[in-house]
């Protein structure tokens, strides 16, 4: 018994099969995606792009029924392909190790075969987006679909990212999220986060954050540590009941007047939120998911996030609304670039958040590697235009600034709309 990595990838969802079967099975499965088989000299010829017709379909269907009973994973095959339409193109390959560059080149040919689009023209136009930031940037992804550990697996070598400490000094006996678990964060893991920066990063950090996305984490049923929050607030009330179906309700001073209910409504919290604090944790997500060796660029801006360095200078986060990842991008995920050139026009770390239909991208302040602080508007426009999210939905990004470290009592603006 053998485990074998398989790599599938449509328009709009990709996913890593992992399979632990014999050479049996192995020649099964690649013969539902192979053009031919010679048995006699154990060669399968296989083609990459693929079209789901029904004929693979059933074929698919037959394996998972096979295997299911051995290896639970096959389900998401057939999931992956009941998720794509009839006569749809998708990748398939045994590989798994493709650079974001060969991602958007696979994604182009899928788009131009499934849509009729012409290949040629794709490419130039992702080219002109997409290129400036991967000459750059090495971009990194993890989402909360497939579980993952980030760091020194044995517990005695591990070296806390955060306070630059080991066993025994410090404990690692807690299972440390890479990104909040209240967000709904199952899946990524930081074995490198030791319990006490847990336990105090989460009490005095990361906190705010979680409050400050409460709204989206009820609206969206995000089941957190404790199943989806239930809020009961200062002058509301806000819960899922079943099958997305809410209760809002707002007391105290009523706004409606004689011309009916009002526009909008301030929904006041019990939590006070500095909104430095969100800053922050989207930096602590981030420093979570890079690579080990690049932590010593960053000692200024953890003695910030721990709170021993005080700095208010700090760039404005890009923020959007949109359901356009939705499908395709499991939620919470974080994606991190970081600049493997030396143009210091550029910011050595930049973060991209996606929680729910929020995206928020945001600059990673004092590196070592940085030599400005991306606050004046010429180096942040700089650095944004360099990013192909400027060209998308340019006129919905919002710009907001989280440098104020007061805590203030967290309220939301909530606009009513009459229905049609
Ligand atoms: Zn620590």
């Amino acid at each position: 018994m053998q485990e074998y990595e398989f790599f599938f990838l449509s328009l709009n969802r990709s996913f890593i099969m992992t399979i632990g079967t014999d050479e049996q099975g192995l020649v099964d499965f690649l013969s539902m995606f192979s053009l031919s088989v010679d048995a006699e000299n154990s060669i399968i010829q296989i083609r990459p792009f693929q079209q789901t017709t029904l004929e693979l379909r059933n074929n698919i269907n037959s394996f998972v029924d096979k295997h299911k009973a051995n290896t639970p994973q096959v389900h998401s095959l057939r999931q992956f392909v009941e998720g794509i339409g009839e006569g749809e193109f998708f990748f398939f390959h045994p590989n798994r190790n493709f650079s974001t560059q060969d991602i958007v080149t696979i994604g182009n040919y899928l788009r131009a075969a499934n849509g009729n689009e012409d290949f040629e023209l794709l490419t130039s136009q992702t080219q002109e987006s997409l290129g400036r930031v991967l000459e750059n940037y090495e971009p990194v992804a993890y989402a909360n679909s497939r579980r993952t550990m980030i760091g020194e697996s044995e517990r005695k070598k591990r070296v806390c990212r955060f306070c630059g400490q080991s066993e025994p000094v410090v404990k690692f006996r807690k299972v440390a999220h890479a990104i909040s678990e209240s967000l709904g964060n199952k899946s990524i893991i930081l074995n490198e986060e030791c319990d006490t920066c847990n336990e105090v990063l989460g009490d005095e950090v990361e906190i705010d954050m979680i409050n400050y996305l409460s709204l989206y984490r009820t609206f969206f049923t995000v089941h957190g540590k404790d199943g989806i929050p239930k809020m009961k607030e200062k002058t509301f009330r806000f819960q899922h009941l079943k099958d997305r179906e809410f209760a809002f309700v707002l007391q105290g001073d009523n706004t409606a007047t004689e011309y009916g209910p009002p526009k909008a409504i301030i929904a006041k919290t019990n939590q006070r939120v500095a909104l430095q604090n969100i800053y922050k944790t989207l930096c602590k997500y981030a420093l979570s998911v890079i690579e080990r060796k690049y932590i010593p660029y960053f000692t200024e801006t953890i003695e910030w996030i721990r709170g021993r360095k005080d700095f208010s200078e700090l760039p404005k986060i890009a923020m959007l609304t949109t359901y356009q990842f939705m499908d395709s991008v499991a939620s919470p995920a974080i994606i991190v670039y970081r600049r493997k050139t030396n143009d210091k026009n550029l910011p050595y770390l930049v973060g991209e958040f996606h929680f729910t239909c929020l995206v928020f991208i945001f600059v990673v302040p004092l590196s070592s590697q940085d030599d400005r602080t991306f606050t004046y508007s010429t180096d942040y426009d700089g650095f944004w235009n360099c990013f192909p999210y400027s060209r998308i939905q340019d006129t919905n990004w919002k710009f907001d600034d989280f440098s104020d470290s007061q805590k203030r009592l967290l309220e939301f603006k909530i606009k009513l709309l009459q229905r049609k």
